[in-house]
């Protein structure tokens, strides 16, 4: 929490109770929701959020960098509070997400070319497939 303290004020961004609920919300989720999921958890606490300012709120995150958007898969847009380095596996079947950590993945060096290119601040690997629960699915395509 403490770091969301901080970038909220270094941003100039007003804690709200509401933006705290928000972020608290994501913070204990661990399948990178959407802004919807974290709608309904938050209408228990505040029966008139919108759908729209929690959508809003977390654009506002991400653009401050409180939190990351996942890329990719379409609609609809997945949150991540966690900044640090990791990967991503998405699963194909139930689409979720989990985070992941792989030292040699890590350690993967973008060619020169890219570098000449980009400047890169950051590596993010996605891998997708099914996970545990899904993988009977895999072997019916
Ligand atoms: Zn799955
Ligand atoms: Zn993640």
């Amino acid at each position: 929490m403490d770091r969301f303290y901080q970038k909220c004020k270094q941003h100039s961004l007003k804690i709200t109770p509401q933006r705290t609920a928000v972020y608290k919300t994501l913070e204990a989720s661990s399948s990178h929701p959407c802004a919807d999921m974290i709608h309904k958890v938050l209408q228990k606490e505040f029966p008139n959020i919108s759908l729209d300012t929690v959508n809003r709120t977390l654009i506002t995150f991400s653009k401050v960098n409180i939190i990351d958007v996942v890329e990719g898969r379409g609609d609809p847009r997945r949150f991540d509070p966690n900044l640090d380095a990791h990967h991503h596996f998405h699963c194909l079947a139930c689409n979720k997400i989990f985070d992941f950590h792989d030292t040699a993945l890590d350690q993967i060096t973008p060619s020169s070319d890219i570098a000449k290119k980009f400047i890169i601040t950051g590596k993010k690997i996605v891998l997708k497939g099914y996970c545990d629960n899904c993988r009977s699915q895999a072997s019916t395509l």
